[in-house]
C-alpha cells in the first residue's frame, strides 16, 4: 500500500505525515522524513491520529433544527435568510465566525465571500484567541504580518529564549529540535511563571510575575544598550527610532526596578541579561503566553525591539519567532481572514480596497475592518448581528466569557453550524448544521509556523455526505447569487486565484516567484511539496515593507500590575495538555492520549493549598467574576504563591466539571483585540 503524504491536524508545528490506508476508516500514521518541519519525528497526538478516523460522533447529513434536509433545502435556506437579513438590516448584521481549523482555500472563500461580495469585515476567527497581538506586533514593528523565522533557525542558534511558552508541550516537535541544540551547546531560558516542563530542563528559569514582560525586555533592552551590545550600523540603516524612545525606555529600566516589578532575584536577572547581550545567534520564541494578554502587542513589540535594537533578525539562528498554536492560523492570515485585514495582508486603504474589489470583480467590498471576536459575540448579544455562521469551531466553550456567547448564540435570530461533529456546545444553538469533510477527508493547504505551505490531503472517501467547507461556503454564494465569482470546482482553482492575488502587486508586478510545483495546473497542485511562503531568509537584506523600508522601535512601556483584590485574592491561568487538542473531539477518540491527564486539574502551589484548605487530589470549585467551575485539586510547586493554572480542553459534553471558558473575562488588548486569558481575578473554595 503506497503511504499518501500529508498534514498533521493539530498545531502550528506542522508536521508531515505519511498515511497508509489499512481499512475503510484506518489507517497507520508515520512521520514523513522528507518534510522540513519534522523529519520524520511525530509527537503522541501526532502518532495517534489514526484513532482518531472513525465515523464515531461525526454529523453526515444537513440538518435543519431538529430534522434530516437535503443539501439543497439547507443551503437554500442558510442563502435565503442571510440574503433577507442582509437585505432588511444591511451586510453589517450578519457575520462569519471561523477558524484556524480551516484549510487556506476554505478561508480564502469564506473571505471573499464576506468582504467582496456581502460588502462587510464582519468575519473573524479563532486565531484571533490565538496569535493576533503577534499579527498587530508585527505590523507595528515591520510594516506587515511577517513571521522572520524558519525552523532552520533553530538548528544554529547558541541561545533559545522562550517567553510564554511551555514548548515541550505545545510545540513538542519544535521542543525536540530546541533540545537536540542545547545538547550541543546553546543554552535555554524559559521566561514563565510556571514552572512548566519545559522550563524544568531550562538553563536559567525566570518565574516572572504575570503580565510584566515589558518591563522584563524594556530592561534587557536597556542592559544591552549599556554593555554596548546594539549593532548601531544596522539600526541607523533599516530601523526608524522615535527621538524619545530611549529616554522613555530608561524610566524603570534599571536592573533592580526590573527584578521588583517582575519579583524576581536580581542575579538570575542579570545572568540572563548577560547572556543575551553576549550571545549574538538568539531566537526569541514566544507563544499564547504573550499574546493571550491584555497588553499582547505591546509584549511582542518589546521582543521585536530587542531583535531590532541588537541586529538579530535576518540573520541565521537570530529571529524573534511566533509559534501559531492552530494547524493553519498563518494560512487564514495569508488569505487575511481577519476582520482586521482584507485580503493578503492587505488593509482597507483605498488602493488596496479598489485593488481586491477588481480582481474579485466584486459588486461591493467591505470599507473598514469589521468585529474581531470579542466585540463580534457582543454584537450578537446586543441584536446587531441577526445572522451568525460558525465554521469550524466552537465558541460556546471556547470564548472568554463563555455564558454571555451562550446566550447570545440563543437569542441569535439565525446560527449556522458547519462542523465535523453532530453533537458540539455551539451547534446546540443552531438552526441549520452542515457537515463538514474532516481531517483524512479534505485536500487542500495549511501554513505553519515558519510558513511553510504544505498540504492535506484525502485518506478516505467523503463519508455520509459531509462536503469540504469550501464548497458549502461557494454553493451558499452562488444561491446568494454570484454564480461566476464562486464557480470552483475544486481546491486547486481556489489556490491558484489566492496565489495570483497574493503574489502580484496593485500594478501587476510579481511581489515573489511559487516554486514550480505550486503553480500551474491540478497535477501540480496534487504533487505540491512542502515550501516556504515568500521565501526563507526574510528582511535579510535589512528592507521592510514599509513607506520607507525601515522597521520601527515601537516605545512600549509597563502598565501597572494591580495587587490582588480582597474577593478575588488569585490569579486564574490557563493552557493546554500534552496530549490534548482544543476541544478533544478529536483526541478525546484516542484512548491512549487520555492516560497522561484523565481529568481537569486545577494546580494550586502547596502553600496556597493550605491556606485556602484545599486536600491534595480532592475536588475545589474555581470562581472568577465570570462564573465557576470545579476541577480536581493538584498541589504543584511549580505554581508561584497566589496563582492557579486549569487546562482549556473539558466541556459540558466531556465533564460536569473544568469548564474553563466560563472564568476569563472578555477584557482584550486595544491594538489586536485578543483576549487576556492568562491573568483573571479568582478564588478557590474545597468542596
Ligand atoms: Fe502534530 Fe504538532 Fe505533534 Fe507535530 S508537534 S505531530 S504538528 S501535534
Amino acid at each position: 500500500m503506497t503511504a499518501i503524504r500529508t498534514t498533521c491536524a493539530y498545531c502550528g508545528v506542522g508536521c508531515g505525515i505519511r498515511a497508509t490506508v489499512t481499512g475503510e476508516r484506518t489507517a497507520q500514521i508515520a512521520g514523513d522524513p522528507d518534510h522540513p518541519a519534522n523529519r520524520g519525528r511525530l509527537c503522541s497526538k501526532g502518532t495517534h491520529l489514526g484513532e482518531t478516523v472513525g465515523l464515531e460522533g461525526r454529523l453526515l447529513h444537513p440538518m435543519i433544527g431538529a430534522k434530516r434536509a437535503s443539501w439543497d433545502k439547507a443551503l437554500d435556506l442558510v442563502a435565503k435568510r442571510f440574503r433577507e437579513t442582509i437585505a432588511r438590516h444591511g451586510p453589517n448584521s450578519v457575520a462569519f465566525y471561523v477558524s484556524g481549523q480551516l484549510l487556506t482555500e476554505d478561508y480564502y472563500v469564506a473571505n471573499k465571500l464576506m468582504k467582496g461580495f456581502i460588502g462587510s469585515a464582519n468575519i473573524d476567527t479563532n486565531s484571533r484567541l490565538c496569535m493576533s497581538s503577534a499579527v498587530a506586533g508585527h505590523i507595528r514593528g515591520f510594516g506587515e504580518d511577517v513571521v522572520p523565522a524558519t525552523y532552520d533557525d533553530l538548528d544554529v542558534a547558541d541561545l533559545f529564549v522562550l517567553v510564554g511558552s511551555n514548548t515541550a508541550w505545545c510545540h513538542p516537535i519544535v521542543y525536540q529540535r530546541i533540545r537536540a541544540r542545547c545538547e550541543a551547546g546553546a543554552k535555554l531560558v524559559v521566561i514563565d511563571p510556571r514552572r512548566t516542563e519545559t522550563a524544568e530542563e531550562a538553563d536559567l528559569h525566570l518565574a516572572i510575575r504575570p503580565g510584566s514582560d515589558v518591563a522584563l525586555m524594556n530592561g534587557l533592552l536597556q542592559h544591552c544598550r549599556d554593555a554596548d551590545a546594539l549593532d548601531d550600523a544596522w539600526l541607523a540603516a533599516h530601523v526608524a527610532v522615535p527621538a524619545d524612545f530611549w529616554d522613555q525606555l530608561g524610566e524603570g529600566s534599571d536592573l533592580w526596578s526590573v527584578a521588583k516589578t517582575c519579583d524576581v532575584d536580581a542575579a538570575d536577572l542579570r545572568r540572563f541579561y548577560e547572556l543575551f547581550a553576549a550571545t549574538p545567534r538568539t531566537v526569541t520564541l514566544f507563544s499564547q503566553g504573550i499574546n493571550q494578554s491584555t497588553s499582547g502587542t505591546d509584549q511582542v513589540n518589546a521582543i521585536l525591539n530587542l531583535h531590532l535594537a541588537t541586529g538579530r533578525i535576518g540573520k541565521p539562528g537570530a529571529v524573534p519567532f511566533s509559534i501559531t498554536g492552530q494547524p493553519n492560523a498563518m494560512g487564514g492570515r495569508e488569505v487575511g481572514g481577519l476582520a482586521s485585514t482584507l485580503a493578503a495582508h492587505m488593509d482597507f486603504g483605498p488602493e488596496a480596497r479598489a485593488r481586491v474589489q477588481r480582481f474579485w470583480a466584486a459588486p461591493a467590498i467591505a470599507e473598514k475592518p469589521g468585529l474581531k471576536a470579542v466585540d463580534l459575540f457582543r454584537a450578537v448579544g446586543e441584536g446587531r448581528i441577526k445572522a451568525l455562521w460558525v465554521m469550524a469551531t466552537n465558541p460556546a466553550v471556547s470564548m472568554p466569557d463563555a455564558n454571555r456567547v451562550r446566550e447570545a448564540l440563543a437569542a441569535c435570530p439565525f446560527v449556522v453550524v458547519s462542523d465535523v461533529i453532530e453533537k458540539t456546545d455551539t451547534g446546540a444553538f443552531a438552526h441549520v448544521r452542515l457537515p463538514a469533510a474532516a481531517w483524512g477527508e479534505k485536500d487542500g493547504t495549511v501554513t505553519n509556523s515558519d510558513r511553510t505551505i504544505s498540504r492535506q490531503r484525502a485518506l478516505f472517501p467523503l463519508p455520509g455526505e459531509a462536503m469540504p467547507d469550501w464548497w458549502i461556503v461557494k454553493e451558499v454564494a452562488r444561491r446568494m447569487g454570484w454564480k461566476n465569482a464562486f464557480a470552483y470546482d475544486r481546491a486547486a482553482d481556489i489556490w491558484r486565484e489566492h496565489c495570483r492575488l497574493s503574489t502580484y502587486d496593485n500594478d501587476g508586478a510579481r511581489l515573489f516567484a511559487l516554486p514550480g510545483a505550486a503553480q500551474g495546473g491540478n497535477a501540480a497542485y496534487d504533487d505540491m511539496q512542502p515550501f516556504r511562503w515568500g521565501g526563507d531568509a526574510m528582511f535579510a537584506d535589512g528592507r521592510f515593507p514599509t513607506d520607507d523600508g525601515r522597521a520601527r522601535l515601537v516605545p512600549v512601556a509597563q502598565k501597572p500590575l494591580p495587587a490582588p483584590l480582597e474577593k478575588w485574592p488569585l490569579t486564574l491561568n490557563s493552557g493546554r495538555y500534552r496530549d490534548q487538542w482544543h476541544t478533544m473531539t478529536r483526541t478525546g477518540l484516542a484512548p491512549k492520549l487520555a492516560r497522561h491527564r484523565a481529568e481537569p486539574l486545577v494546580e494550586v502551589h502547596p502553600r496556597d493549598g493550605e491556606q485556602w484548605d484545599l486536600a491534595d487530589g480532592g475536588l475545589a470549585r474555581v470562581a472568577t467574576p465570570q462564573g465557576e467551575s470545579l476541577y480536581r485539586v493538584a498541589f504543584a510547586e511549580g505554581q508561584r504563591r497566589g496563582e492557579l493554572f486549569v487546562p482549556i480542553h473539558w466541556t459540558d459534553r466531556t465533564a460536569s466539571g473544568g469548564r474553563t471558558g466560563l472564568l476569563p473575562r472578555p477584557l482584550v488588548d486595544p491594538h489586536s483585540g485578543q483576549p487576556g486569558f492568562k491573568r483573571t481575578p479568582a478564588r478557590i473554595e474545597a468542596v
